[in-house]
């Protein structure tokens, strides 16, 4: 009986030992914490996000890195094929808006439950609480996995521990350096989907407050390289909320030009628009203090930062407003300017963007191009994707066709 060692018991992996699992192999699943899928229980915001009911091309358009090496698997395991897996597995599914699929529990619980569940039913067993420490290899074939001073002798290996991001959950990085050593390359990584830092203190101040149908641009020498409507937050060191985690994953790393984030505030009203808007405010509030006459425009944290960057006394009369100033105003309100000095890092990152070089993988079976019986799945890969779901699809799809072929 062919003997499989699965590295890993995050999604990606649990799919992949329950697959093989199922084909009679004796599979044995090592996971280095305590339970399995820690990082999948905190998806979501522990709702889980668990695939996206779109058809297979929009998630490989939805792919940001190597969408072609995805093609195989995606549609070797549809988001079709996930939805059915999880209600197989007695977790009724529910589809919100953008076509994300969620357990109707909104327990991200049941998904980890029904994975691990699925892992046993299909003969694996699983060894928690044990790190994977080096994979031998002999004459290009792998002979084994070492956890510290245990050798255990197998004929296929399926390396799936993740990538860099939220460490706490067992994603350190292990499995990087045990490719390495079999002559894998990897290629950069970054933290990606990930809140920004900003040169800005001022933000300090707006500390929790959310803005909602604003525009998002990123700007990298003045030119724009990512625009999008939607939701942002404030928070102590900078930007979070989904467009700030989308904006992030154009972000590359540390150039010499920072990247700028511009925001409209009133993205559904051209300048003439806008400029009428004002005009009507200032009339309605003429005889207030100029601040208060932003009241009915902008959220009320917002108003003194606006007026800062303005240059106008927030004390003057409404009704004294000049033209001029009118037009500042107007620039501001459509133009609020961040200046990026850094991401938050991997431990707040959804995920690690950059991984094993997907031209040493081969993307119909997922097995390593240099090593014989070596396989790859989910996020260890140099393949990541937007948020929706489309990130554990990635997981499952990989998963499944590497313990389909091992
Ligand atoms: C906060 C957050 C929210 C997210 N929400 C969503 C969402 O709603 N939808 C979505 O599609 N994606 C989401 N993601 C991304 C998604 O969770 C990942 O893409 C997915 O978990 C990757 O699966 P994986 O199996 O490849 O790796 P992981 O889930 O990282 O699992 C890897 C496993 O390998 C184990 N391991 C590591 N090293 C070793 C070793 N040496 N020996 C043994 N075991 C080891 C780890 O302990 C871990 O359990 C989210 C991510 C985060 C951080």
């Amino acid at each position: 009986m062919k003997n499989t060692v699965v590295i890993g018991g995050g999604p990606a992996g649990m799919m992949a030992a329950g697959q093989a699992a199922l084909r009679g192999q004796q599979v044995t699943l090592i996971e280095k914490k305590e339970r399995v899928g820690r990082k999948l229980f905190i998806t979501g915001k522990g709702r889980c996000n668990v695939t996206n009911a779109s058809d297979p091309e929009e998630h490989i358009s939805n792919a940001m890195s190597n969408p072609y090496f995805l093609y195989s698997s995606i549609y070797g395991f549809t988001p079709e094929d996930t939805m059915a897996f999880f209600e197989g597995m007695g977790v009724p599914l529910k589809t919100e808006r953008g076509k994300r699929v969620f357990p109707v529990s909104d327990k991200s619980g049941d998904i980890v439950k029904a994975m691990e569940q699925f892992v046993k039913e299909s003969g694996a067993s699983i060894l928690y609480d044990t790190a994977v420490t080096d994979i031998t290899a002999e004459k290009g074939r792998v002979k084994a996995v070492v956890c510290g001073k245990r050798n255990i002798p197998c004929d296929s290996v399926i390396l799936a521990t993740g990538g860099l991001s939220y460490p706490a959950t067992g994603s350190t990085g292990d499995g990087y350096r045990l490719a390495r050593k079999l002559g894998h390359s990897i290629t950069k990584c970054y933290p990606s989907l990930v809140p920004l830092k900003v040169k800005e203190k001022w933000v300090e101040s707006l500390m929790g407050l959310s803005l909602k149908n604003i525009k998002m641009s990123v700007l990298l020498k003045g030119k724009e390289i990512y625009s999008d409507m939607g939701e942002m937050m404030f928070a102590h060191f900078g930007i979070t909320g989904p467009l700030v985690l989308t904006a992030s994953r154009y972000i590359d790393d540390k150039t010499d030009e920072r990247p700028v984030i511009r925001i409209d505030m009133k993205p559904a009203l051209n300048e003439k628009e806008l400029d009428a808007r004002l005009l009507r405010d200032i009339k309605k509030y003429a005889n207030k203090d100029f601040k208060n006459a932003l009241n009915d425009l902008l959220p009320q944290k917002l108003i003194p930062i606006v007026i800062m960057l303005t240059g106008i006394d927030e004390s003057k009369k409404a009704n004294s407003i000049t033209k001029e100033e009118r037009a500042r105003l107007l620039k501001v309100i459509k133009n609020i300017e961040l200046t990026v000095t850094d991401t938050a890092g991997y431990n707040e990152a959804v995920i690690t963007r950059g991984g094993i070089n997907v031209d040493e993988i081969d993307p119909s079976t997922m097995e390593s191009r240099l090593v014989k019986g070596l396989y790859f799945a989910g996020e260890i890969i140099d393949v990541d994707s937007l948020t929706g779901g489309f990130n554990l699809q990635i997981a499952f799809s990989t998963g499944y066709i590497a313990g389909t072929n091992c």
